[in-house]
């Protein structure tokens, strides 16, 4: 709240300061005596209460007469006299029935009645286009060359304050003038009289204020410029810096002409041509900037229209005379106040769409469309070319515009100054979330490392696993084969045997029969093994669960496997906790609930592991305990036998996994795979510990069920 408050009190003290040096009149006052048939009565009049006088009003004209103030001295009438009302061009004066024009050459003289006798000071304007200017018969400025001859005339614009000491009551005015290069002649802006000190001001103030603005309007042309070529992109900048500069220009070359004192020599064609280029180039100027702030408001079409009708005006100015291209002024000065109207339509149209940076570009554009107007005007044929008109007292001065665009360049300033700000705020913005968007994408990125390391880690996995299952299976095919054809072939040796009569004897018949017995038993438990397996898989098979006390589980088992160990090699014992045989009634409390049938195929399936991969003097037994959570029942199967190598250790339970080195005769790979799916069946886990050579340990648990 308070910034927008601070913002708006230093642009309303920048504008008003702005406004209020361009609204710094002169010190002329419009209601002065006017000269009356050559006669200004200023004997009331007070020069230092009542200011600088305009010298305006009727004054004698002797067109087609070079007087000078000597002439003037015979008593009878040199000439018939006609009289001009100041300011305006003689252009369109009706002098003996016939309409003057511009080209030509005249005397002017006033006589003035003033008050006393003091230092006055003559400030005279610019002159179209060459004077002599006499004051009680002395010449005291003059600019260009006069001559009735148009090769001899010399033109030269050149403003200039001089000052008198009048010893007489009367004031004797004497101006030649001749014209042959403009379209205009004559006195068009007014002479003024003042005292010394006055004058020297509205001078002085003149010139201070015009080289305040040249300088002004030159830097922030340039400014605008390398604003240009830092940012190419945006060519409101390359306008208006170029425009800025033009008219900066143009500043030097008109009111008080300070050029014409840097360059006195200065060829007054060329001038003039600088002069008429700036404004001529200046209105095509203002629609190119206009376009590029607003493209999509200003029309393509009405833009080149303008550009060329301004081009070809522009080249007009080039290649022409200044005398041939000056009668086609009014008709620039036309179509300018129509382009103006149509930027003042632009900014409606802009402000109403509610366009960036609408209002501000629209109140410096309308001021400087508005002065503008006021200096075209001023220097239109429609004031120059005649007597009193009434805007007159409205346009006083011809050199508004320079204000206007010292209002329109602050304006655009702001403009500027505000897309800046904006830009930086928003490169702010970006690159913080850009910063954050970073910070996310890493954490994302390394998320998704991740997880597609997981993924490749798994991919392996499954790869290794198939490959292996796929080599297993292999093998399988090879041993099974392998297995079957070897009983399948003893057999066939033994029944041919007693068939071929080899065999006789009754008794090693039996014999040979008991072994062909013995060979089929295996060959079936094979089968049955690999039928139960692949069942045990699909969870085709129906498990009889009953649920039974774990110490008549154990009391079972150990009595079981206690007899059928006995004829072993090697020495096998049953463990439980010693807490379990003193306090019965716990271990009483406690069940399991297995099918029994299934379970004694784990515990046969260990047990004949342990006994095929142990040698004499080795140990196995099986031991009980509970898990330490309290909720399992452990049983350990464990041996002192050959151990398993830490390679083999974590795929001994998968299906048709058998380690090579220890391959029998018997064995199919299917042990152990049987024993985990049953494990799993009954809700438990099985894993092995072992080491090579210091006997393994197959440990499994079965949920309590209490
Ligand atoms: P197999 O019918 O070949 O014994 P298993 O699935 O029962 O098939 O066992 C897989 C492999 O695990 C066996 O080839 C063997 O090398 C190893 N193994 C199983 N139990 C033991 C043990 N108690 N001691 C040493 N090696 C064992």
């Amino acid at each position: 709240m308070s910034r927008k408050f601070i913002k708006i009190f230093i642009i309303f003290f920048i504008g008003s300061l702005l406004l209020s040096a361009c609204t710094y009149s002169d010190i002329s006052t419009t209601d002065t005596p006017k000269a009356v048939d050559g006669i200004l009565d200023l004997t009331d009049w007070d020069w230092k209460e009542n200011g600088v006088v305009n010298l305006n009003g009727q004054w004698e004209f002797y067109w087609q007469e070079l007087f000078t103030p000597g002439d003037f001295k015979e008593t009878t009438p040199i000439k018939e006299r006609d009289l001009i009302i100041l300011p305006r061009a003689w252009n369109k004066l009706l002098i003996d029935e016939e309409e003057l024009t511009g080209e030509g050459y005249g005397t002017y003289r006033l006589r003035i009645y003033h008050p006393d006798d003091e230092i006055l000071g003559i400030k005279i304007p610019r002159i179209f286009t060459s004077y002599n200017l006499w004051v009680n018969g002395e010449l005291i400025a003059s600019a260009g060359k006069v001559s009735n001859d148009n090769q001899q005339t010399i033109p030269q614009y050149l403003p200039q304050v001089k000052y008198i000491h009048p010893e007489t009551d009367v004031i004797e005015l004497v101006v030649q003038v001749a014209n042959y290069r403009h379209r205009s002649g004559g006195i068009l802006e007014s002479i003024q009289m003042g005292s010394a000190s006055e004058i020297t001001e509205v001078r002085t103030r003149n010139l201070a204020l015009e080289l305040f603005l040249f300088g002004s309007l030159f830097i922030i042309g340039f400014y605008h410029l390398v604003l240009f070529l830092f940012r190419t992109k945006d060519r409101t900048t390359l306008y208006f810096g170029i425009y800025s500069i033009i008219i900066g220009l143009r500043t030097l070359l008109v009111g008080e002409i300070y050029f014409i004192h840097l360059f006195p020599n200065f060829n007054w064609e060329i001038a003039h041509k600088i002069q008429t280029l700036a404004y001529y180039l200046s209105v095509p100027l203002v629609l190119l900037f206009l376009r590029a702030a607003f493209p999509y408001d200003v029309s393509r079409k009405v833009n080149t229209f303008i550009q060329i009708i301004a081009s070809s005006f522009g080249l007009l100015v080039l290649l022409m005379p200044v005398k041939v291209f000056t009668p086609f002024n009014p008709l620039y000065q036309f179509f300018s106040l129509m382009v103006f109207a149509y930027v003042l339509y632009i900014i409606m149209t802009t402000c109403y769409r509610k366009r960036e940076g609408a209002y501000l570009i629209g109140i410096g554009l309308t001021t400087l469309v508005l002065t503008a107007i006021n200096d075209i005007l001023f220097l239109s044929t429609l004031l120059s070319d005649t007597n009193n008109h009434f805007l007159r007292s409205i346009i006083t001065r011809g050199n508004l515009s320079s204000w206007g665009l010292l209002i329109f360049v602050f304006t655009q300033s702001l403009v500027v100054a505000k897309k800046f700000s904006k830009s930086f705020s928003s490169v702010e913005l970006l690159s913080e979330q850009l910063k954050h968007a970073n910070l996310n994408l890493e954490e994302k990125v390394k998320e998704r490392t991740r997880a597609l390391e997981t993924s490749k880690n798994e991919l392996k996995k499954a790869y290794e696993a198939v490959s292996r299952s796929e080599k297993s299976l292999q093998c399988l095919m090879q041993n099974i084969s392998h297995d079957l054809r070897t009983p399948l072939s003893a057999i066939k040796g033994y029944v041919n045997a007693i068939l071929d009569g080899v065999v006789n004897e009754p008794q090693s018949q039996n014999k040979y029969l008991k072994r062909v017995i013995g060979k089929t038993d295996h060959l079936n438990h094979m089968v049955q093994e690999l039928l139960d397996l692949s069942q045990l898989q699909s969870q085709q098979l129906k498990l009889e669960f009953t649920e039974i006390p774990v110490k008549t589980l154990i009391e079972n088992l150990s009595e079981k496997y206690e007899l059928d160990m006995l004829n072993e090699k090697v020495q096998f014992k049953v463990y439980y906790p010693n807490k379990w045989i003193n306090d019965a009634n716990n271990i009483e409390a406690l069940s399991v609930r297995v099918d029994i049938d299934k379970l004694e195929r784990v515990f046969s399936n260990l047990l004949t592991n342990a006994l095929k991969y142990t040698s004499d003097k080795d140990k196995v037994q099986i031991s009980f305990d509970m898990t330490r959570d309290q909720k399992n029942l452990l049983v350990n199967v464990s041996d002192t036998g050959v151990g398993i190598s830490q390679e083999d250790l974590p795929h001994i339970f998968d299906r048709f996994y058998m380690v090579s080195k220890a391959r029998q005769a018997n064995s199919s790979g299917l042990g152990l795979a049987i024993v985990k799916e049953i494990v799993k069946y009954h809700g438990g886990k099985v894993w092995a510990e072992s080491e090579l050579g210091k006997g393994s340990d197959f440990f499994f648990t079965l949920p309590i069920h209490s």
